[in-house]
């Protein structure tokens, strides 16, 4: 009896830690997934206002929601209730970010800066 307690008792001790691990990489996964979700929505309400926003708050949130960009106010995996809060807008136009989980392109130089080249249309 007392053995297969004590097996119990290593087995769980070795599953317990990679479940969270395995729970914690798909909340990742899924709040990336998210961040693009907002990033085309924003994107689609940019385009079709003729604005550019700077900051993703529950004012946008909401008429995203509102306007039809996005279904529903997302939440963060495993932030709990009302964790849409940790998305905010990176410097880029549209660019999403996480507070806790980072963004989903990682911060890489990979960005690249067009000089020159005005091509102004008027009419
Ligand atoms: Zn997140």
């Amino acid at each position: 009896m007392g053995i297969v307690i004590a097996i119990i008792g290593v087995l769980s001790a070795i599953a317990v830690p990679s479940f969270a691990k395995a729970r914690a990489r798909a909340n990742m996964r899924a709040c990336h997934a998210n961040q693009k979700t907002i990033s085309g929505a924003v994107e689609m309400y940019n385009m079709d206002n003729g604005v550019s926003v700077t900051t993703l708050d529950e004012a946008l949130a909401n008429e995203l929601v509102a306007g039809g960009y996005l279904t529903a106010k997302v939440n963060d995996p495993g932030g709990g209730r009302n964790s849409f809060n940790h998305y905010q807008l990176t410097e880029e136009n549209s660019g999403i970010t996480c507070t806790e989980h980072g963004s989903r392109t990682k911060g890489s130089g990979a960005a690249v800066a067009s000089a020159g080249g005005g091509n102004s249309t008027s009419g």
